[in-house]
C-alpha cells in the first residue's frame, strides 16, 4: 500500500508530495515538528504534542497554520487512511517558500508549509529493547542554546546516534558542564534509593511530553521525583536509569560509558513505570 502524506492541504500518495527548493525547512532548518505516537488506532497525548507546537511557533514568531481542532482532525484522517494501529504521526511545519534565500524573515504573505507523515510500527509497545534495556555513551552537548524549541535542526543528535552505533550501544547521553542534559531524542533520568532524578526544565533541554506524564504519574503513584541535574558519575552509581520519549515511551537503561547500572538489568521502578505510562496513555488516547 502506498503511503498517503498531508502537503499544504492535501492528502497525496508519497511519491507525489513536493517541497519547494525555496522552502525555509530545507534551506535553514527553519521549521518545527512533533512526533505523537499512535496505539490501537489512537493518538497518544495528542493535547500535550499540540500544546508544544504551539509554543515551538510562537518562540519562532511563526504562525500556527491550524487550531488544535484542524491537527486532531488531520492526524485521524492520516491514521485512517494509512490504516495505522500502532506507529506515529510526523508532523512539521516550516516558515515556508519565500520564493528566495534570503536570511530574514519573509513577509506574512508567506504561508507556513505543512507536512504530516505516519510510520507504522507494529506492536510499538511490546517493543523487546523495553526488556533488555539500553546502553548508552555519554558525548559532550554541542547543540543550540534553545533546546527547548523542538526545531528540525537535528544534525548534532544525527552525529551522536552514529557515534553511539559506532560504540556499538543503542544512544548518547549529552553532557554539558559536568551535567546530563538529555539524550539524542528522549529525557534521561536516574533511578537512586527509589528516587526518580532528572534535568529541571529550562533552554537546555526539550520539554518532553512524555517526561511531563511520567512524572505527573509517578508522582500520584506516591513516587519521589526531584528535578535537579545529575553526573555520569552519578548514573553509574545508581540503582536504575531510563530515558522517555513518544515513541520509545519509557525505556531503561542499563549501562552508560561501558559501567552497568545496577545489576544491568532494567530495574522494577522503571518496568513500573512503563506498565503505569502505557495504561494510563491507552486509557486517555483519543
Ligand atoms: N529530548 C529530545 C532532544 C528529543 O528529541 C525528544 C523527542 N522528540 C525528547 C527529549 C522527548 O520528548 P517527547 O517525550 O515529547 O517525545
Amino acid at each position: 500500500m502506498t503511503r498517503i502524506v498531508h502537503v499544504n492541504g492535501q492528502f497525496l500518495p508519497e511519491d507525489q508530495a513536493v517541497v519547494s527548493v525555496f522552502d525555509r525547512g530545507f534551506l535553514m532548518a527553519d521549521g518545527v515538528y512533533e512526533v505523537t505516537s499512535v496505539l490501537g488506532g489512537k493518538l497518544i497525548d495528542f493535547a500535550g504534542h499540540c500544546a508544544r507546537l504551539a509554543r515551538s511557533l510562537a518562540e519562532l514568531e511563526m504562525q500556527n497554520p491550524h487550531t488544535d481542532a484542524e491537527w486532531l482532525d488531520l492526524h485521524r484522517e492520516l491514521v485512517a487512511r494509512n490504516g495505522v494501529v500502532d506507529g506515529m504521526v510526523y508532523l512539521q511545519v516550516t516558515r515556508g517558500n519565500p520564493g528566495d534565500r534570503d536570511f530574514a524573515y519573509p513577509g506574512a504573505d508567506t504561508r507556513p508549509t505543512v507536512v504530516l507523515f505516519t510510520q507504522s510500527k507494529p506492536g510499538l509497545a511490546e517493543n523487546p529493547a523495553a526488556r533488555t534495556g539500553w546502553r548508552v555513551i555519554s558525548i559532550p552537548d554541542l547543540r543550540w542554546g534553545r533546546r527547548d524549541i523542538k526545531t528540525v535542526q537535528l544534525l548534532y543528535p544525527s552525529m551522536a546516534k552514529m557515534a553511539a552505533r559506532k560504540a556499538q550501544v543503542d544512544d548518547a547521553w549529552f553532557v554539558e558542564d559536568g551535567a546530563v542534559t538529555e539524550g539524542t531524542s528522549n529525557n534521561a533520568y536516574i533511578v537512586k534509593g527509589h528516587r526518580i532524578i532528572t534535568r529541571h526544565l529550562s533552554e537546555d533541554i526539550l520539554h518532553g511530553i512524555t517526561r511531563a506524564a511520567v512524572i505527573r504519574l509517578a508522582r500520584e503513584a506516591q513516587m519521589e521525583v526531584v528535578e535537579r541535574p545529575f553526573t555520569i558519575a552519578e548514573a553509574k552509581e545508581a540503582d536504575e536509569a531510563f530515558v522517555t520519549s513518544a515513541s520509545a515511551f519509557v525505556m531503561p537503561v542499563v549501562e552508560v560509558d561501558g559501567a552497568m547500572i545496577g545489576k544491568g538489568t532494567p530495574g522494577p521502578v522503571v518496568a513500573r513505570l512503563r506498565e503505569i505510562y502505557l495504561e494510563e496513555m491507552r486509557k486517555s488516547a483519543i
